[in-house]
This record gives structure tokens, C-alpha cells and sequence, in this order.
């Protein structure tokens, strides 16, 4: 086996939470009173999936292939522009081994929406929900996630020819 077909890739993204927004976080809606804004849907899941993808394949990041001065993506389901990133990976003959995700939350708590999201994602990479997970934590009140005015995500991913 050789070890150069074996890539590793990490994203980090931010969105800003306002009171009254729907909240779409891995792949769904979630309750609660406030929401993530951008110019797409604001998922900080799926944005931190798509960018580990894009950054173990050495291909730039999500604003470079999806720009937030493209009126096309204004309010886009970011399901659709990870779909488009994992286009990339077959033509690429790239396929997933294992994705990881560390959402940075103050509220509300996501333990009971973690399942929801990683089988969603994994129907879109086309891997095993076994390959996908998603962790949540607060950071203990510091910070703008402490005072809950965003939402912070990493991932880590490792993909193979
Ligand atoms: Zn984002």
C-alpha cells in the first residue's frame, strides 16, 4: 500500500448566531431561538466537511469553489454544495476513510440531533455512518461561543485514492 494515496484535511468556520434565524446545523433544522447567518443555509457542519475534503485534495477552500459573491448560492442548502465537493473526490478517485467533527456550541445541546446528522452525511459522502462523527461542547461560557453569539466547527478528515 502506498502511504502518499492516504490524505489528511482540516476546516475551521465561524457563523455569527441571530435571534429569530432557522438553525441548519449537520445537514438539519434544528430547535432553538436563535440561528447561524450567512450567505448560504450557514451550516458550519457541512462548510467544515466540505473544506477538510477540499483541503486534503490540496484544492483550495469552500469560497473558492462556492463564492459568497455568487448570487447563485445566496440561502443554498450547503447539502448541495458538499453533494458538489464530493463530485470533485470521484473525479479525483478519492473516497472517505473517516471524518470528524467538533462543533463549539454554548446552546442548545445537540446530543439528541448528533445521529440525525451523521446518518445525513453520510448518505451524501456515500460512506457508513461508522466513518462520520460529530461531537459537540460548549466552551465553558468563554469566548463569543460562550456568549453564544456564534458557532464555531472543526474537521478533520482522512480520504484514500
Ligand atoms: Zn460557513
Amino acid at each position: 500500500m502506498n502511504g502518499s494515496n492516504y490524505r489528511i484535511g482540516h476546516g475551521y468556520d465561524v457563523h455569527k448566531l441571530e435571534e429569530g434565524n432557522k438553525f441548519i446545523i449537520g445537514g438539519i433544522e434544528i430547535k432553538h431561538s436563535k440561528g447561524a447567518i450567512g450567505h448560504s443555509d450557514a451550516d458550519v457542519v457541512i462548510h467544515v466537511i466540505c473544506d477538510a475534503l477540499l483541503g486534503a485534495m490540496s484544492l483550495g477552500d469552500i469560497g473558492s469553489h462556492f463564492p459568497d459573491t455568487d448570487i447563485k448560492f445566496k440561502g443554498i442548502d450547503s447539502k448541495i454544495l458538499l453533494g458538489n465537493v464530493v463530485d470533485i473526490m470521484k473525479e479525483k478517485k478519492f473516497e472517505v476513510v473517516n471524518i470528524d467533527v467538533t462543533v463549539m456550541l454554548e446552546k442548545p445541546k445537540l446530543r439528541d440531533y448528533i445521529d440525525t446528522m451523521r446518518k445525513t452525511i453520510s448518505s451524501i459522502l456515500g460512506s457508513d455512518i461508522s466513518s462520520i462523527s460529530v461531537k459537540a461542547t460548549t466552551t465553558e461560557g468563554l469566548g463569543f461561543v460562550g456568549r453564544e453569539e456564534g458557532v464555531a466547527a472543526h474537521c478533520v478528515c482522512l480520504i484514500k485514492k
